[in-house]
C-alpha cells in the first residue's frame, strides 16, 4: 500500500484548475482538482511544472494552503521577474490545468496530536502552510493555544486578512509592517527582531512548538531569535521559500 502511496505521490499529473481567487494585488490562491489525491498534511507542499510549447520546463514548490480534507489550494505570490510566478497569478484560469505532484514533506507538519502551545512565524507568502497548519486546528477542534506574528510588507500585502482576524479565542495574531504602515496603526513596525520576539513569543517555559516559514533571510532570523530566546532547536521547525525577502 505504501509503496502505491508513495509512487502516487511522485508522479506528475494534470489537475483542474477550479478557481483561482485574488487575496492581494500580487497574490492568488489556486484551487485545483487533481485526479488522484492521496490527502495531504498540514504543512505539506507540492511541485508544479510548467510546460512552454517548446518543451522547456521549469518546477516550483508551492506550500498547500488549505487544510488536510480540503480541496487542495495553492496560495501564490507575484515576483515580478519570475519565470513560474507571474504565469500563476497574472495568466492562469479556472478550467485549465496544471501539472502537478505532491504531497511532498513530513518534516514541516503539524498533527494535532503534537500539541504546542504554536508559535507561527510567517514572512510574506511564508503564512501559506501556516495557515493550512490553523485551519486544521479549527477543523479537527483543537484546543491548543496558538501565537502567530505575521511580518508583512503593508497592511495592503497581508494574505488572509479577514480569515485570520476570525480565528478568535485560542489564536493570537500580531503583525508588523515592514515598509508602511497605515495612519492610525498600533501593531508593530519594521522587521522581527529579537525585541519583538521577546515580546510576543510564548515564553520557552511552555516548551513551544515553532513553525517558521517565509524568505530564507527572515526564517534564519526568526529561528536565531527564538533559539535565542531558549526555545529547544528540535521544536523549531523551518521551511525557506529562497529568495532574499523583504519582509
Ligand atoms: C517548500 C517551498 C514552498 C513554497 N511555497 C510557496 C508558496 O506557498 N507561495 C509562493 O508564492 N511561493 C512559494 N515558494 C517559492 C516558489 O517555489 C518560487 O520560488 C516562487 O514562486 C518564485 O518562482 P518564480 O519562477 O516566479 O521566480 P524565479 O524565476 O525562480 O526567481 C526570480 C527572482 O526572484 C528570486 N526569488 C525566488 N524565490 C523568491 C522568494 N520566495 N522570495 C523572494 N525572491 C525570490 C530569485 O532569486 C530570482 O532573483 C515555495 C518554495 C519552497 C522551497
Amino acid at each position: 500500500m505504501e509503496t502505491t502511496a508513495v509512487r502516487g505521490r511522485l508522479t506528475w499529473q494534470a489537475a483542474t484548475v477550479a478557481s483561482v481567487t485574488r487575496e492581494t494585488a500580487s497574490v492568488v490562491t489556486i484551487e485545483l482538482d487533481p485526479p488522484h489525491w492521496p490527502g495531504h498534511r498540514a504543512g505539506q507542499h507540492l511541485d508544479v511544472r510548467l510546460t512552454a510549447e517548446d518543451g522547456y520546463t521549469a518546477e516550483r514548490e508551492y506550500s498547500i494552503a488549505s487544510a488536510p480534507g480540503e480541496p487542495v489550494a495553492i496560495t501564490v505570490e507575484r515576483l515580478e521577474d519570475g519565470e513560474v510566478s507571474p504565469y500563476l497569478t497574472g495568466e492562469l484560469l479556472a478550467g485549465d490545468e496544471l501539472e502537478l505532484r505532491g504531497p511532498v514533506g513530513g518534516y514541516f507538519v503539524w498533527e494535532p496530536g503534537e500539541g504546542g502551545p504554536l508559535m507561527l512565524l510567517a514572512g510574506g507568502s511564508g503564512i501559506v502552510p501556516l495557515r493550512s497548519i490553523l485551519r486544521h486546528r479549527l477543523r479537527v477542534g483543537s484546543d491548543v493555544p496558538a501565537c502567530l506574528l505575521y511580518s508583512s510588507r503593508s497592511w495592503e500585502d497581508v494574505i488572509y486578512r479577514d480569515e485570520l482576524g476570525q480565528h478568535g479565542d485560542g489564536v493570537r495574531v500580531s503583525y508588523t509592517l515592514t515598509r508602511s504602515q497605515p495612519a492610525g496603526w498600533t501593531g508593530h513596525s519594521g522587521r522581527i527582531n529579537q525585541a519583538l520576539l521577546a515580546e510576543v513569543a510564548w515564553p520557552a517555559e511552555a516548551n513551544p512548538l515553532a513553525y517558521i516559514c517565509g524568505p530564507t533571510s527572515f526564517v534564519e532570523t526568526a529561528a536565531a531569535g527564538l533559539v535565542g530566546l531558549g526555545y529547544s532547536p528540535e521544536r523549531v521547525r523551518t521551511e525557506r521559500f529562497g529568495g532574499t525577502g523583504g519582509h
